[in-house]
């Protein structure tokens, strides 16, 4: 199995990362996950202007690299692996130097490192449906960034394995932000509810996606915090990333969602999903 790391692609055992690696003492990088359909990558582009967005707001310097290189390095990497379905996770580091809170000279190169992996969609889980656990979102104020920080993601992902649950939805003082690894959406009255695009979530790839689908189906898209109240009493409810997709949710907690099967609007976005991505990879 290949890796890419410092711009070469080589076999997974030989790809070391060093002691002083500003990622493995401070988490100070960025990352991306990028889907493969059918041999093809999704998405790509908006991944990786993500990707120059969460360097240009920690203030990595990304200047040696481009958008178009970059989804040549990831087409490279799947097409070596053999990755037919899958996907890519990319990450950047400031680099290595010695453990020091401000940032290194700036001769020091950012530590680029990818590998791929294969599976397929999460077909079972995209039919029934997945039980989620609500949790305090305890994360800083800068969550648009995709930094290499997830502890209090991880935490939060901890507590929905040990509930039994797919995911753990966040919430601010009663306000749903977003999941530990996800983007939610309750759907009440036919309208789509989500929190706005700002320092509190991650603004997901899959949930421009699901916007423009939104739009198209000509069902609202609502851009607005709602709180775990409404969650509960959702007709439906959608976690969304680019692993699992559009993921219905039918459980949150001890409480059934609707009628406690996946709604039919959440059934039209996974259709309209489905052919996005048959039209775009
Ligand atoms: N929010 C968080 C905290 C995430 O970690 C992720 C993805 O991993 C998402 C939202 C969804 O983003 P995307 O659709 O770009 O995968």
């Amino acid at each position: 199995t290949y890796i890419f790391i410092n711009d070469e692609f080589v076999d997974e055992s030989k790809g070391q990362v060093s002691f002083s690696d500003r990622g493995y003492n401070f988490g100070d990088g960025i990352y991306e996950y990028i889907r493969i359909y059918d041999g093809e990558v999704f998405t790509a582009h908006e991944h990786y202007e993500r990707l120059f967005r969460s360097a240009k707001e920690i203030g990595l310097n990304l200047e040696d690299y481009s958008v178009e290189g970059l989804i040549d390095v990831t087409k490279e990497l799947a097409a070596k692996n053999n990755v037919v379905n899958g996907g890519i996770y990319i990450q950047v580091t400031r680099g290595v130097a010695p453990r020091n809170h401000p940032f290194p000279d700036a001769s020091t190169k950012p530590v680029f490192t990818a590998f791929s992996k294969s599976y397929d969609r999460p077909y079972e889980e995209l039919e029934n449906g997945v039980k989620a656990i609500t949790v305090d979102d305890i994360r800083w104020l800068r969550c648009d960034i995709k930094s290499l920080n997830l502890l209090g993601n991880v935490l939060a992902k901890e507590k929905a394995t040990q509930n039994d649950a797919a995911e753990a939805i966040m919430h601010r003082d009663q306000t749903v932000t977003e999941g530990s690894s996800s983007n939610v959406y309750a759907i009440k009255n036919g309208k789509i509810y989500t929190h706005p695009a700002n320092n509190l979530i991650l603004n997901g790839i899959t949930r421009r996606v699901i916007k423009k689908i939104a739009q198209d189906l000509e069902i609202p898209f609502i851009e607005e915090a709602f709180n775990l109240d409404f969650l509960n009493n959702a007709d439906e409810v959608i976690v969304s990333s680019t692993s699992v997709e559009v993921m219905p949710v039918v459980q949150v907690n001890d409480r059934k969602i609707g009628d406690g099967k996946v709604g039919q609007i959440t059934k039209q976005l996974q259709k309209s999903f489905d052919n996005y991505i048959e039209s775009n990879s």
